[in-house]
């Protein structure tokens, strides 16, 4: 069975960016879970795994635009310490939930200066060139409760 719209797939993958380095890996877990033609997972890897079939395996280098989009400078802001009542310590590298015109989104801080806090609301791998080694392992006919979901249950996918 080939990888087409619809398809339950489940693949093991590493993934690195463009200096080489690991940054994550289903090796020695549950391979990833997704429903093909969803957008359960960037564009690019999506794509290439289009008319697959299980053992099959892939090497696949994608652009920021076909994986966690460039970097958007109106996403970095500067806001007061005043914002952050009740927590003490502010440090970069923390995550937030902020309130922005796009609805709830996860920022991290990049940089304090006295009062001044400024948040990085672009996602952590924005910008990135990602390589992803994968291995198809399993490939099925989605449910019809997993197509009304719009994602795999079960096996390497999550129950509600
Ligand atoms: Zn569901």
């Amino acid at each position: 069975m080939q990888i087409a719209a619809n398809s339950v797939v489940l693949f093991h993958y590493t993934l690195t960016n463009a200096a080489g380095e690991q940054l994550d890996s289903s090796a020695g877990q549950e391979p990833l879970g997704y429903l093909h033609g969803a957008g359960n997972i960037i564009p690019g890897l999506e794509n290439a795994l289009a008319g697959k079939s299980v053992g099959d395996k892939l090497n696949v280098t994608v652009a920021p635009e076909e994986a966690y989009g460039t970097i958007k400078d109106e996403l970095i802001q500067e806001v007061d310490r005043a914002n952050f009542e009740g927590i003490d310590e502010i440090e970069p590298g923390m995550q937030f939930m902020a309130q922005t015109p796009w609805g709830q989104q996860p920022v991290t801080v990049v940089k304090v200066e006295g009062d001044v806090i400024t948040l990085d609301g672009n996602h952590p791998l924005a910008g990135e060139t990602l390589t992803f080694d994968v291995e198809v392992v399993e490939v099925r006919a989605a449910s019809e409760e997993e197509l009304s979901h719009g994602h795999v249950h079960g096996d390497g996918g999550h129950h509600h």
